[in-house]
Parts: structure tokens; sequence; C-alpha cells
């Protein structure tokens, strides 16, 4: 074994396999990978093979895609047999609310570019002869859909990384890895030791202990995963003999089932509702190719709902009941890319369907590894997505929460209640107390939507019970004042000698002059979004941020990634350490002059200033901005003064009838503003020109800004996308995001963002299209629950197009 490397992988399992043949592929043949014992003895052995490109995230969707189309490649250069088997096959519904679901998903593959299409029951039994159909309200076809072997896939990449230079180590087993001064890794293992400048953990099963070498605590979770393998069975025959062809793959999600053929016989594994975790705490390094005890009592449910959707399984013989552990993180996608404060090590962990995600896992992290970025959209596998609030204990609930849902729907309008509440702000039982809908964003509790004794949300697809009382809360800001918490933006305080010009150089806008705020977009080096925050310049090299709350962790780990060495400049993310009331609409200036002695007219506090004023006894930074987009104040406070202020500013709200309003109302608001949201319009695959962030980009500032290149570029050409709002004549239904648009029955873009902006009373959304057609208000439509609604495109926001009511002049 050699001494150094450039990379070393730690696990063989399908996704260290992957990882280290795009690694090889794009030319980092210097990479070793470390397997405690034979490539695939985790949760690769035993898996069942079955690999899909359908996901809920179109992104991930594409990731699937990926990985399912290099099969081919890995099997040509290794001459490795990956045993696939392209079945396609049928999604099954068996209630309306999933068939609405399944629709939406078709819909999503059309801008996806993923075959699939929505049949009937009796269509389905035609593809699949052993459903029964009337168990089945309708169904989709898919068309890229199957199974592989699991060991022959994994030694395919394993032998292709090779042919092009890799290295593999079996029976190498990882014990410690140490960072060195100069920021190299010590990679110890019972082998002897390699110093690497990159580490990649890719130990699956054991990937938590891994991660606890360099002192992380990683949110993955073992669960325990069931399928049967029946005897040969006379109706799988006589498929294969009329068909010519194997019985295609199913999901039967109502019976949170998946089949597909094995040999002569089937195979049906389940997502249990009584799922049961596998070494909770910490994994046995003695644990390799073994099974685990079969709970045939714990899957029973499911194989009575099995047999009926599937008669034919009553007179089948059970040859094998498999039971293995395979690791989730709390959402059930993939821990993937750099952890913040550990400079070259890296994860590709919590991969829950490796044959479908191993490929796509792979390429990403070899990009970032390489280029310094995935290379395309992985917001939704980024290990950056949880902060320390995601513990072992909030794991192991998130975790055995997603696995029991795993087939379940998740309504737009559902919150899920597992590791709840968690973090709360000091306001949160007042909150409660008026009737505060909670959901969780960060891990904290953030309110949604105010209901009125006794009534709750009913989860659906379509308006539901919040609607109405929604439209109040929104229509209350535009008529006179409401009151929000904004305690779940992030913030940070940016200080130092260097701050500045920090800012200057990893901000695309112009820095703001003291007591002043500016919309800031952040850019990568490709020029693409990495961040927009609202950057306030408080003075005496003081600077505050707010920015999108559910990436913190993301956003920490670029501003320290890029911070300088000579200790200049600091960054803190100051987390529940400052917490946040919002007031929005025409009184909120009435009402907060009130309380405070600042002068708060135009002149003296306009559109944009930010300072430090007391509100009664309370000493608070106030910014005169509003994401509603009215007239309003966003107020930070430290949280031993929130309950105060909270209660002197209903109060004194009371002469305005204020009311208050949750998230749900906001996003209406901002709706019909036009303004974007990170991680929705605001992702790393669009610039800022695209997103109608380009008056915020300054070209001419002096400094040079990361992605500047990028970004002039960007602005000469005009870039691809334009981000554009739509009104549409839904009838009792908004879109929520990932909708195609259709320009003259084509698919043209997709939606990022929608719903009702009440106050204007306009079914609205928000998506990209390309840029030649962004400038025609009809031909749009836009598919929502399986039909194309007539849709209009805005050439200005629906609410205050000149900003007068922000800016204060009317
Ligand atoms: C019953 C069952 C059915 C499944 N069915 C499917 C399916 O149909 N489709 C699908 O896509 N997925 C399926 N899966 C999930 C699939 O198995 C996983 O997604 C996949 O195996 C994850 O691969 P991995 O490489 O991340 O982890 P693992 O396979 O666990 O590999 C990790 C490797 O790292 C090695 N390692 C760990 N620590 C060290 C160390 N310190 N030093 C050296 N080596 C180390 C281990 O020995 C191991 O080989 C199933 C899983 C189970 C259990």
């Amino acid at each position: 074994m050699k001494s150094h490397a450039q990379v070393v992988v730690i696990g063989g399992g399908v996704v260290g396999c992957s990882v280290l043949y795009h690694l090889a592929k794009f030319g980092m043949k210097d990479s070793v990978l470390l397997e405690r014992s034979e490539l695939t003895s985790g949760s690769t052995w035993h898996a069942a093979g079955g690999m899909h490109t359908i996901n809920g995230d179109p992104n991930v969707a594409k990731l699937q895609k990926y990985t399912i189309e290099l099969y081919r490649e890995i099997e040509a250069l290794s001459e490795q047999s990956t045993g696939l088997h392209m079945t396609g096959g049928v999604m099954l519904a068996a209630t309306e609310a999933r068939f609405d679901w399944i629709k939406g998903l078709v819909a999503k593959g059309r801008y996806l570019g993923i075959e699939a299409e929505i049949i009937t029951p009796e269509e389905a039994h035609q593809d699949m002869p052993l459903l029964d159909p009337k168990c089945f309200v309708g169904a989709m076809r898919t068309v890229v859909d199957g199974h592989l072997d699991p060991s022959g896939t994994t030694h395919a990449y394993a032998k292709s990384a090779r042919k092009l230079g890799a290295e593999i180590h079996r029976h190498t087993k990882v014990e410690d890895i140490v960072r060195q001064p100069d920021g190299q890794w010590l990679v110890v293992t019972d082998k002897g030791n390699i110093l690497a400048q990159h580490v990649v953990n890719a130990g699956g099963l054991w990937a938590r202990e891994v991660g606890r070498m360099v002192g992380l605590e990683l949110p993955v979770l073992a669960m325990e995963h069931m399928y049967l393998i029946t005897e040969d069975m006379p109706e799988v025959a006589e498929v294969n003999r009329t068909t010519g062809k194997e019985v295609v793959h199913a999901v039967d999600f109502d019976g949170e089932l998946y089949l597909r053929q094995e040999r002569g016989g089937m195979l049906m594994g389940t997502y249990e509702k009584a799922c049961v975790p596998w070494s909770e705490k910490r994994t046995p390094w003695d644990f390799g190719h073994e099974l685990l005890e079969p709970d045939i009592d714990r899957i029973a449910p499911s194989l009575e709902v099995g047999f009926q959707h599937f008669p034919a399984f009553q007179n089948a013989g059970i040859k094998q009941i498999i039971n293995g552990p395979f690791t989730f993180a709390p959402d059930g996608n993939p821990l993937v890319g750099p952890v913040r404060g550990l400079p070259g090590f890296w994860c590709a962990c919590g991969v829950m369907a490796g044959f479908s995600q191993g490929g796509g896992v792979g390429l990403a992290l070899a990009n970032w590894i390489i280029e310094g970025d995935p290379g395309f959209d992985v917001w939704a596998m980024d290990v950056g997505r949880y902060g320390d609030w995601a513990t072992l204990k909030y794991t192991n609930a998130k975790v055995r929460e997603n696995y029991s849902r795993r087939f379940s729907i998740k309504f737009p309008n559902e919150e899920l209640t597992a590791a709840r509440p968690l973090r709360t702000t000091p306001i949160y039982d007042k909150l409660k107390e008026s009737g505060a809908q909670f959901g969780a964003a960060y891990g904290l509790e953030v309110p949604l939507w105010f209901a009125p004794e006794g009534v709750k949300d009913s989860f659906s697809w379509r308006r539901s019970s919040d609607f109405e009382k929604v439209g109040k809360e929104a229509r209350a800001v535009r008529s006179s004042v409401g009151l929000s918490e904004i305690s779940g933006f992030a913030k940070y305080s940016v200080t130092g000698t260097g701050a500045r010009a920090w800012l200057d150089g990893i901000l695309a806008c112009r820095i703001p002059n003291q007591g002043r705020m500016t919309l800031a977009p952040m850019l990568k080096h490709d020029g693409k979004l990495i961040g927009d925050f609202t950057l306030a310049n408080l003075g005496e090299d003081a600077f505050f941020i707010a920015g999108s709350g559910i990436a913190e962790e993301y956003h920490m780990r670029w501003f320290e990634e890029h911070l300088p060495e000579d200790g200049s400049v600091t960054v803190k993310a100051e987390g529940l350490g400052l917490v946040g009331l919002a007031l929005a609409g025409p009184k909120s200036r009435d009402l907060l002059a009130r309380l405070t002695d600042h002068d708060l007219s135009d002149q003296a506090f306009p559109f944009m200033a930010i300072s430090w004023m007391d509100i009664g006894m309370a000493p608070a930074l106030v910014g005169r901005v509003s994401y509603t987009g009215d007239l309003g104040y966003e107020i930070w406070c430290r949280p031993e003064y929130q309950r105060y202020l909270f209660d002197v500013l209903m109060d004194a709200g009371a002469a305005h009838s204020i009311a208050l309003f949750g998230s749900r109302a906001l996003n209406a608001l901002r709706l019909e503003k036009g303004f974007g949201s990170w991680a929705r319009e605001y992702r790393p695959i669009y610039g800022p020109y695209e997103a109608g962030l380009g008056r915020f980009v300054s070209l001419t500032k002096n400094a040079d800004f990361i992605g500047k290149a990028a970004a002039t570029k960007e602005k000469q050409q005009g870039g691809k996308l334009r981000l554009c709002s739509f009104i549409l004549a839904a009838k009792d239904a908004d879109v929520i995001g990932d909708e195609p648009i259709w320009f003259r029955g084509e698919v043209k873009g997709w939606v990022t963002s929608g719903g009702y902006a009440h106050a204007s009373g306009k079914s609205v959304a928000m998506g990209y299209v390309p840029r030649e057609i962004a400038g025609e208000a009809e031909g749009w439509e836009i598919e929502l629950l399986g039909e194309r609604l007539s849709a209009r495109l805005l050439s200005e926001p629906l609410f205050d197009p000149k900003g007068e009511r922000m800016r204060g002049a009317i």
C-alpha cells in the first residue's frame, strides 16, 4: 500500500466504488479505496437491486437518471456484468389522493426527460398481470425501471476504477483519521498509514463510526429491512411465456410494497410501519456478510395487502426472507459533500438507494473534490442541510418516521411530527396560545398560520382548512398591520478590520453605507447563485447579514472556506442568540413610532435603513425592510427581550387591529411581489440575471468578487432562463413547485413555487422559462393535478409594482 494519496475513499460498497470510479475517470488516478473486508460487505451485498428514476425531488431524480444510464458504461469498461434487467414498471395508486400524487410525478418527468405515462388499472394489469386491477384507481407506466446484481454492479465500478489507475485494498480497516498540522489527513489502518489530501467517508453502515474518528456525529441510522423471495410461480412462468419478457417492476404505494421477478418466482419487499432501527448507537465492527433474523409478524400487515393486491402470491411458497440493515438520513436523502470545519473531509453516506443514486453521488463528489463544485444542484443531498441540532436521538426519531412513511403521501400542507418540538424561540408558548400551527424548518418551530380554537390543518393537495384563515392574515397585513416571528432566518455577524474588503470579494453587491442595507447575491465561481442575503452595514467594521434559515450550515461552510488566513475577519452564525419579529403593513410605522423615540420618518429612516433603537425598554436592531413587499420593519433582539417586545408590539398594535401572520401568509404576500426565496427560486443552477437579481450585482465596483467574470458573461449574453411570475386559472388547488410550464403546447419550464396571493385574489406561480419566450404574455399553461390550466405571464408584480408602499411614497 502506498504511503501518500490524493484521495482515500473509506468503504467498498456500491457508493465508495462509484466515488473511486468517478475520481479516476476525471483524472484523479492517485486515489485509493480501503475496504475493511471484501467489497460489498456492508448493506450492498444483500440489496434487492431495484432501481428507478422516479423521485419526489427533481434534482435527485436527475441524479438517479444519470446513475442508471451509467451502467452500460461501467459494464463496457470493466467487462463485468451488472446483471442489468431493464424491465420497465408500474407504480400503482389505490386511492385518489395517491393518484393525484402520481399525476404530479408524471408531470415533473416531462421537463426532466423521464419517460412515464398515466395508465388505467386495466392497462397496468396488462403490463403486470399479477395485480388485481380492482384494487387500484390508476397507475403510472415507467420505462427506466428494473433491477440488477448488487455485487456485479459494485465490482463493475471497482474494476473500471482499477482500469483507470485507482487502487483498491481489501481487508484494510481504517482505525483512525488524524488531521496533520499541514492540513493533510493521516489515515491509520491495520495495514499501515496513508497521508491524503482528501478523505471520503463512504462507510455505509459504519459511516457514523468513521465520522466519529474526526469528531463528527453524522445524522445517519440503519434500519432493518425485509424482502421475501417466493418459490417458482406458474403465473410468472405464464407471463414469461406469453410476453417473452420478465414480469415488470411494481411499486404499490398504498400497500407499501415493491415487487419484481426473481428467477422463476417473485421478490416482494416492504417498508413496514412497525419499523425497527438497527445498532442505534454504534455499529459492531464484526458485522459483515450476515443477515438479521427475519420477523414475519412485523411485515404481515403489508404482506396481507400484497396478497390481496397481487392474488397470485396467495398460492406461492416463500423460499426465503432476507432481513438486512441499511442507512438513512433523517429525510431519507443522502449526505454528500464537504464538512464544515474539516477541510478535505468528505461525506458520501446515508445513501438508502445505492443502485438508483450511487452513480450520481459518485459524480457529484468527484466533481466537488476536483473542481470545487458538484457540477449540478445537490442541495437536497448536501450534508450541510443539517446543523448540530440533528443529534443522535433526533436522527433516530426522524429516520423511523421517514422509514415508516417511505411510501406514504406527504401532502403539501402536511407537517411531520416526529422529533418535535425541538428548537423553540422564547415566544413559542405565546404564539401557541394564539393558535399558531407550527412547522419545523432547520429543527426550529416556525408558525405557519393561526387557527381558531378547534380548527386544524386537514391535509390535501387542494386548498384546505387553512385557506380562509391564511387569507385573513394576508389581507390584514395589506390593510393595516401584521406581526410575524422571523427568528427562523439565519443571522450572521461579520466583524473585523478586513470585514468590508472580504464582503466585497464574496458578495456580488456594492457594500452599503453605514446605517444602510442592500440585497446581496452571493455567487459561485461559475457565476451561479450560492446565496441571497440582506447585508447591513452597522459601522465600525461590523456588518449584519440575514439569509435563509435552512442554509445556515451551508453558508457558514462557504464563508469559512473563503475567510482570509490573517484573522482580520470573524463570521459568526448568531443562531437563536438573535431572534426576531417583523411588522408589516401600512400601519406598521404608526405602530412602531408609538414605542420608540427614534425618528421613523422617510427622511430620517428610509427604506433599507437600519439602526439600533429602543423599543419600549428593549434595545433592538431595526431594519426598514419587509419580505412582504409592504411598508415594514424587521426587529432583531437578544432572546431575553423577545417576550417583552412581542407583548408591547401586540398591545400597541391593538389600536390598529394588529394580526399575527405566519409563513403561509408571508408566502402569499411575497408571491404577489415576485420576491424569490432560497432553495426555490434561488439555487446554485441559476445565474443572478436569470433569477432577476441582476440589479443587485455590481460589475462596476472596484472589488473583484467571486463569480464576477461569469456574471459579466451572463449579463452580456443574457443567460438561458428567466424567472417569471404567472397568474393561473386555478380552481380548488394552487401550485406548490416543480409543476411543468407549457408554452403553446410544449413543456418549456418548471414552477419553483406558488400559491394563492390572497390579498390580490389570484393564484400565482413563479418559475423558470427560456429567456427568448419570457416576454410573451399569452400562450402559457401550467399543469396541476393532471390538468393544464391556462396561465398569464405577468410583466410586473401584482402588488405595488412601483414599490411605493415599500418605500413609503404612499
Ligand atoms: C434488504 C435490503 C434491500 C435493499 N434493496 C435495495 C434496492 O432494491 N435498491 C437500492 O438501490 N438499494 C437497496 N438497498 C440499499 C442499498 O443496499 C444501499 O443503498 C447501499 O448498499 C449503500 O451502499 P454504501 O456503499 O453506502 O454502504 P455499504 O454497502 O454499507 O458499504 C460500506 C462499506 O464500507 C466498509 N467500511 C466501513 N467502515 C470502514 C473502515 N473503517 N475501514 C474500511 N472499510 C470500511 C464496509 O465494510 C462496507 O463494505 C437495500 C438494502 C437492504 C438492506
